[in-house]
């Protein structure tokens, strides 16, 4: 599943070659990739035909493209979930066919901008820009009005995310993957940024310092930075893809995915656990879990 490095690597890609571009024709074929359209794949084609891209927009892994000179609320935009496995895709319009090609918009350039999906979780919808629910005026797709600011918003309060989450006062992973409290952490990441801040993701958040919390959102930044800058630059003139062959990052991780093995800090084994039906990845070494009952176990009395 794409995250926000790469979520953010096709909104670059898209910036440069869609933006300023006219759409001359749609065409929807997927039978779910419409499916968010009340008016169906008819409704897409008629909002979308002959408009002009202005802007790519992300918040967390919302991708979204702005359309005519109307940044407004009540707007048109489109709104492209990638779900499990979509690509957005400029080609020329003489590409081949490639299988789980779902929709197509023909671009006054005569290239073509591509929705590739082969999982069918994705898809697109043309949805009215929203005030975020947050009270800050930024414009977003209605259906993520309530999504908080992510990390690389300029506008991300750090200081005031961490009093929220010590506030809410649940397992901290949990409230970092709680897309109302902060966007675009995923399951990866978060375990990242909690190995880097010594923090295991079921201590109570507001058993922790707000340094500490505000240590765990800088890391989270900091590792998926650090995933920009390995991956930013994989897409070239021609192909703007999430996570084709060559689309997903190589990513470098500490703790994700490495069940097993040695924790490069202290040695010890990183252990995986379930968690919201997901996996926790995490070094029982340098990350104390909490007692049963809430009281947490120091590292010095361990
Ligand atoms: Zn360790």
């Amino acid at each position: 599943m794409p995250e926000l490095p790469e979520v953010e690597v096709v909104r670059r890609g898209l910036e440069s070659h869609v933006v300023g571009r006219r759409i001359l024709d749609v065409s929807v074929t997927g039978a779910r990739t419409a499916r968010r359209q009340p008016g169906g794949p008819a409704e897409i084609v008629a909002r979308l035909t002959d408009r002009v891209v202005s802007g790519a927009g992300r918040r967390g892994k919302y991708l979204w493209l702005t359309l005519d000179r109307e940044h407004t609320a009540g707007a048109d935009c489109l709104l492209v979930h990638l779900g499990m496995s979509g690509q957005m895709l400029v080609t020329t319009t003489d590409a081949p066919r490639v299988r789980h090609l779902h929709a197509r918009a023909l671009l006054d350039d005569g290239r073509e901008l591509r929705f590739v999906d082969q999982r069918t979780f994705g898809g697109w919808t043309v949805v009215p820009l929203a005030e975020a629910a947050d009270g800050t005026r930024v414009l977003l797709p209605a259906p993520a009005a309530h999504v908080a600011a992510d990390p690389f918003e300029p506008g991300f309060d750090e200081l005031a995310t961490a009093r929220t989450i010590r506030r809410r006062d649940s397992e901290i992973k949990r409230l970092l993957l709680d897309q109302t409290v902060v966007s675009g952490i995923g399951n990866i990441y978060a375990d990242e940024a909690l190995w880097r801040s010594g923090v295991h993701g079921r201590r109570r958040a507001g058993a922790l310092t707000l340094a500490t919390v505000r240590g765990v959102l800088g890391h989270a930044r900091e590792v998926m930075s650090d995933a920009l800058d390995a991956g930013g630059t994989s897409f070239d003139a021609l192909y703007v893809n999430v996570n084709g062959a060559s689309g997903y990052f190589d990513r470098s991780l500490d703790v994700y995915g490495r069940a097993g093995q040695p924790c490069a800090r202290c040695g010890a084994v990183v252990v995986r656990e379930d968690f919201m039906n997901r996996g926790s990845h995490f070094c029982p070494g340098c990350q104390s879990a909490p007692r049963r009952g809430g009281a947490t176990r120091s590292r010095s009395v361990r």
